[in-house]
């Protein structure tokens, strides 16, 4: 068997090497002091194409998928296990639920700026009573004449202090249960009712904002479910499964 990363990956593993040795290796302690990574970083990470690795090219990415991802966390968290987990989560959990799951309308107007580091993604499915039993999740979204309110508390949310798109899923099944009574939707900063709360002090981690997100009365338009009606469980398994490969 053959352990020699083809030629693109090592050219992508040789730019994230040298970035996160000048980048991040000299600020890693004083961020987890400072329980902050600078925004700006990941921008930067961005820009010299580390966020995009495993997106698409069709959609400004490199399209050396899982394996591509893999090798530039690893690079990533050799130095800061805090800033890989921002990759993790904006790459891994929002950015792959958009892709396997949005229209083609979401998906060209959020994955090349997801993929440049242009806008930030955090992926909710946790909630404070369910973690691994997801599908116990009580955030709900009721449909309106205009589109659905969410209501609802979420917890453990990667990158949701500095998230510019949150990918949520919610029941739209009142009252059932079962995997195909959730759905997911795209939630914007700044909509009203989106409540972004403080970071959890985690040991070695605290420059990965890990907060809770609540859902207040909070107005979508209809065009911002993500993926079929009540199929949101389904694709969220489908998202966390690439992470366990
Ligand atoms: C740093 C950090 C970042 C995170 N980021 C995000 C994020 O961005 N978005 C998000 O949605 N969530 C996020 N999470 C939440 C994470 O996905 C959950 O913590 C995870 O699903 C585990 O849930 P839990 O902690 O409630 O453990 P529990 O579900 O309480 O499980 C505790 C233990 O029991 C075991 N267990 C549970 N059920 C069973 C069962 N039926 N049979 C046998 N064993 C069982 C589990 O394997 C585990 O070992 C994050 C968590 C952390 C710590």
């Amino acid at each position: 068997m053959n352990f020699e990363l083809p030629e693109d990956l090592v050219g992508i593993r040789d730019i994230t090497r040298a970035f996160a040795a000048d980048k991040i290796a000299p600020h890693a302690r004083k961020w987890d002091a400072e329980k902050w990574i600078p925004t700006e970083l990941f921008k930067e990470m961005g820009k010299v194409g580390i966020l995009g690795v495993a997106f698409p090219e069709e959609y400004g990415g490199a399209g050396l998928g899982l394996l591509g991802m893999s090798v530039v966390v690893e690079e990533i968290a050799r130095w800061c296990g805090a800033s890989a987990l921002f990759i993790a989560a904006h790459t891994g959990l929002c950015s792959t639920h958009i892709r396997i799951a949005a229209n083609d309308e979401q998906k060209k107007h959020w994955l090349p700026r997801l993929a440049t580091g242009e806008v930030i993604g955090a992926w909710c499915l946790s909630e404070p009573h369910c973690g691994t039993d997801a599908e116990a999740l009580t955030t709900r979204a009721e449909k309106t004449a205009k589109g659905w309110v969410l209501n609802g508390a979420k917890f453990w949310i990667t990158n949701g202090k500095r998230a510019d798109v949150f990918v949520v899923t919610a029941r739209t099944k009142t009252g059932e249960r079962g995997a195909r009574t959730i759905s997911a939707f795209l939630v914007e900063k700044g909509t009203p009712g989106l409540i972004i709360g403080e970071p959890e002090d985690k040991m070695g981690m605290r420059g990965s904002d890990t907060v809770p997100v609540n859902f207040e009365n909070c107005e979508i338009p209809a065009a911002n479910l993500c993926g079929e009606l009540n199929n949101g469980y389904v694709d969220a398994l489908r998202v966390l499964d690439r992470g366990r490969r």
